[in-house]
């Protein structure tokens, strides 16, 4: 372990949450260890605005509850504090123990593939910085003196930008493989290289993303696609083939004209929704859901009006509810968005079969701007191949 003092970076008590320094102060007088970690300590050495500020401490959460009113705990597999305030939430967690030293046989309980199911076992400092994922999520500040505790080489690794596993690689992506995703994420939030070993298990263990509950990909998703780095992310997820493990519907299984459709669409959204975020405007979420899963919806209600020989209509509406339903399932993707994404494709249905007597109603929709943009930019990729008299006709 080293310390790294005050006099050795930059970190200033300004940048960070007067909330969490309460709390931080609070957990110190009543005699408990307590240090700012994970996220929040990365981005302030780094020089970005930090998220949030997630706290750690060996009090139980049973003791933060008692020194909190404002305090619930939450969480099954591992309990945490929220502490509540107007405008913020602060997470505070107890030091993590290493479940592998735990005596008792159902600490360690593993599921088929290696994946942790029980994981509430406390520990100390060192243990908890063995549980977490990577090695600059790993610095714990402590507010008082400024000081860092570095336990796994975090701020070596900040310094030469690389985005490293802590433990053996294939053991920590098995026991929760939404660590795949994360380092992805923060290899393209960061622009930091992805350490060899760290890199090579993930195409092996990539498989282990479809045990992924749907509503903890869902919100990791959109983590990665929709927080201002999307396009970067996305060039990562294809080139280490993750793209048919996380998207509803078999990439493989069209043909590769589809397939460049649906990538290229994809693509000019996440351009167009990293451009808004950079300039700090508000993203629709269903957007790029709608996007995502245009062709393959299309693609379906072709072939459904072809097989059954019905309207375009009735089969569009026989495919989107199959689709949707799919994709609801795989992902857990929230009701609202759902209705959005099927609102906007009504519209675009509408706009290309030239309804003129609805044309009046859908531009009072909210949705006619998203839909009339999605429209456009899928317009113009098919342009360049020629797309709808090869498929329709
Ligand atoms: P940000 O909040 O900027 O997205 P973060 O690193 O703070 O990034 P959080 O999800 O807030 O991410 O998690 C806080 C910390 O908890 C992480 O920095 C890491 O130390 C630990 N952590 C989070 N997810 C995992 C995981 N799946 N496995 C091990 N440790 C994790
Ligand atoms: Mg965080």
């Amino acid at each position: 372990m080293i310390i790294i003092p005050k006099k050795n970076h930059k970190i200033s008590r300004k940048k960070i949450s007067k909330n969490a320094l309460k709390i931080l102060c609070r957990l110190k007088k009543s005699g408990y260890q307590a240090y700012l970690v994970g996220g929040s300590v990365r981005d302030l050495i780094i020089g970005n605005q930090p998220k949030d500020f997630d706290l750690v401490t060996n009090a139980t959460p049973f003791e933060i509850q008692k020194l909190f009113k404002n305090c619930r705990l939450i969480g099954r597999r591992f309990q945490i504090a929220h502490i509540m305030f107007k405008k913020e939430i602060i997470e505070v967690s107890t030091f993590r123990g290493n479940n592998q030293h735990h005596k008792k046989k159902r600490y360690k309980k593993k599921e088929k593939f290696g994946i942790l199911l029980r994981d509430n076992v406390f520990g100390g400092i060192e243990e908890d910085a063995e549980r977490r994922d990577l090695t600059i999520n790993t610095l714990y500040l402590n507010i008082f003196d400024l000081s860092i505790r570095d336990y796994v080489g975090g701020i070596k690794d900040i310094k030469k930008k690389i985005i490293r596993l802590i433990g053996d690689p294939e053991t920590r992506y098995r026991e929760d493989p939404v660590r795949i995703l994360r380092v992805i994420r923060f290899s393209a939030q960061l622009k930091m290289k992805i350490e060899k070993k760290t890199a090579i298990a993930i195409p092996k263990l990539a498989k282990l993303l479809s045990y992924v509950p749907g509503a903890r990909l869902y919100n990791e998703l959109n983590k990665l696609l929709q927080t201002g780095f999307g396009y970067q992310a996305y060039k990562k997820l294809k080139k280490f083939c993750l793209l048919k493990r996380i998207f509803p519907f078999p990439f493989l299984d069209y043909n590769k004209k589809i397939n460049f459709l649906i990538n290229k669409l994809t693509i000019n959204v996440l351009k167009k929704n990293d451009q808004k975020i950079q300039k700090k405007k508000k993203i629709n979420p269903a957007f790029l859901w709608s996007a995502i899963l245009w062709y393959p919806y299309f693609i379906n209600t072709i072939k459904i009006k072809k097989k059954k020989k019905m309207t375009y209509k009735d089969a569009s509406y026989i495919s989107l509810k199959k689709i949707l339903k799919k994709a609801s399932y795989m992902l857990s993707i929230p009701k609202q968005i759902i209705y959005s994404i099927r609102e906007i494709w009504k519209i675009i249905n509408i706009i290309t079969y030239h309804k003129e007597n609805l044309f009046y109603q859908i531009k009072k929709n909210k949705k006619f701007y998203e839909a009339h943009n999605l429209y456009i930019l899928k317009k113009n990729i098919e342009k360049k191949i020629n797309f709808k008299k090869k498929l329709i006709k």
